[in-house]
């Protein structure tokens, strides 16, 4: 008897693959039967125990091989019936038709008291998606999975979980910057936890088929277990596309408020729920560039940059408005919505860059400070997390030399022109003086900024130092970052060395400031 039950409410639901072969194919259903592929030497690398937690699963249960086992795909939870999810999707502006689940293999879900959660392990063998590749996952890229989504989880950003981390005791073959140079690397296992894992792309694919009636039972399903006080709408479908677009837009706001970039926006690795997917080449901004991308494979046209991902989101919205169409049928209400997603982007970006900026009245100059703050930030290269987290130590009493002392940690170019120094020093005029007609206190407004303006965040090179030290079988650096990540608006000094600039030695190397799709 596992110590883990499930259920297996998604493929109870929807039609299944008649095919319970594992061959490459084209899948006219909404999933495919398919078996972990089991591994050679599964072994516990790191898990979250608060999330085992939730899901009811006991502590020394968690130190259990049988534990590790299911974690890897080597033995299944009871009662699960393991699946494999058809989707399709836009890759950088193009429709690929069919993707899928390519290597990621659904458990089931669980029932807690955060709602239910379904398990997936990434990387634990080929699915009928794989196409030509093996359905397999590095410890690299397993690192960053575990590790970002589960710091987006404890900075309040929508995101799926991360449950364990295991090495697999194969190798895996990877041509890490698609140079020609391919290499063995440690495979690993990341078991992800969310409410679904059903994307938009779960949606196009069967509208491009024309399958309405596997369109309807999807959307029927979605709305019912996720969107379910929608059910006595009058178009329960228009709906649900609103809210899509606003849990959507109230995402990509968080993103811009911790300064991160996905990197791989495209509609497959867009849930419905409006929650963080697919931690593939993403980034942190260390200088605020709104022009910076993490993704190299992204470098010709930098459509995945910082900046632009509330384009790309509303972009995403007209490709999931197209695939319910035939459910919707009234293209004005469809076009309406889209439309209102910049508006509403704008209004929440406002509000979110007022409360960081520790603005929290309301004035008609409001917008253009945070307009000529943007520009400011860029006169010269200044990180972006150091920053926001010092600005609360300023207030209007605080003369220039004063303001220079405390910004200067955030500063990458020692000896700044007199140029940038003025344009930095006009800004804080204005900051200043509008600061004077803030009516909460001084350290109430500080509390208040310090609690959207982290501390700590997932650094590309801290994440390439931990898989480094993983690499190596040194899980150290690992487990601190992780502990660090679960605090991340703490002040926490016995971390105070991880509240630096990204150093120099990162700031051109490969998994620090380039990263590639490979994984
Ligand atoms: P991604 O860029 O990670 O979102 O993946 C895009 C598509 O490629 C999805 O259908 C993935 O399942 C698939 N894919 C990525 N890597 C692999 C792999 N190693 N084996 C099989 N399929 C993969
Ligand atoms: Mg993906």
């Amino acid at each position: 008897m596992s110590g883990i039950t499930v259920k297996n409410t998604f493929t109870d639901r929807l039609s299944a693959d008649p095919d319970t072969s594992n061959r490459p194919r084209q899948v006219h259903a909404c999933y495919s039967w398919v078996s972990p592929k089991g591994m050679k030497q599964p072994q516990m690398v790191i898990y979250s125990q608060e999330l085992a937690e939730v899901l009811g699963i006991p502590e020394n249960y968690c130190q259990s091989q049988e534990f590790t086992d299911i974690m890897t795909g080597n033995k299944l939870p009871e009662n699960s019936k393991s699946f494999a999810m058809c989707y399709g999707g836009h890759q950088f502006g193009n429709w690929a038709d069919q993707l899928g689940d390519g290597r990621a293999i659904n458990l089931g879900d669980i029932e807690t008291h955060e709602g239910h959660l379904n398990l997936q392990l990434k990387g634990a063998g080929p699915t009928p998606f794989s196409r030509f590749a093996d359905g397999l996952a590095v410890l690299r890229s397993s690192v960053r999975e575990f590790l970002c989504s589960e710091a987006m989880y404890y900075l309040g950003v929508p995101t799926t979980r991360a449950l364990s981390l295991t090495l697999t005791g194969e190798e895996v073959l990877r041509d890490v910057m698609y140079n020609g140079n391919a290499a063995y690397e440690k495979g690993a296992v990341v078991c992800r936890v969310a409410p679904t894992f059903i994307r938009f792309g779960n949606f196009e694919i069967l509208a491009s088929r024309q399958d309405e009636k596997n369109l309807k039972a999807l959307a029927d399903f979605t709305i019912e277990k996720y969107y379910f006080h929608l059910l006595d709408s009058e178009n329960k479908y228009l709906e649900f596309f609103r809210s899509v677009s606003e849990a959507t837009c109230n995402m990509i706001v968080d993103w811009q408020r911790v300064g991160f970039v996905h990197g791989v926006m495209n509609t497959d690795n867009m849930c419905i729920l409006g929650q963080t997917i697919d931690y593939g080449p993403y980034g942190w901004l260390d200088n605020y560039d709104p022009d910076w991308t993490p993704n190299t494979t992204d470098l010709p046209g930098k459509r995945y940059r910082f900046g632009n991902q509330p384009v790309i989101a509303q972009w995403n919205m007209l490709k999931l408005a197209n695939a319910l169409y035939p459910l919707i049928n009234d293209e004005e209400s469809l076009k309406q919505i889209i439309q209102d997603f910049r508006l509403f982007y704008a209004q929440s970006y406002m509000i979110m860059m007022k409360s960081k900026t520790g603005l929290f009245e309301n004035r008609d100059s409001d917008e253009s400070l945070i307009y000529d703050l943007e520009q400011m930030l860029q006169v010269t290269e200044i990180d972006m997390t150091i920053f926001f987290r010092v600005l609360s130590r300023i207030n209007h009493h605080s003369n220039d030399n004063e303001i220079f002392e405390i910004i200067k940690p955030a500063f990458y170019i020692e000896g700044i022109t007199d140029e940038a120094r003025d344009k930095i020093l006009r800004w804080f005029n204005k900051y200043r003086a509008r600061l004077k007609e803030e009516i909460i206190s001084e350290a109430e407004r500080s509390y208040r900024m310090n609690a959207v303006n982290p501390k700590y965040v997932l650094r590309n090179y801290m994440a390439q130092l931990a898989i480094d030290d993983a690499d190596k079988g040194d899980y150290g650096l690992l487990h601190e970052l992780f502990d660090m990540l679960k605090h991340p608006y703490d002040d926490q000094p016995q971390y105070g060395k991880w509240f630096e600039k990204r150093p120099d030695w990162a700031r051109e190397k490969v998994g620090c400031s380039m990263l590639s799709c490979s994984s």
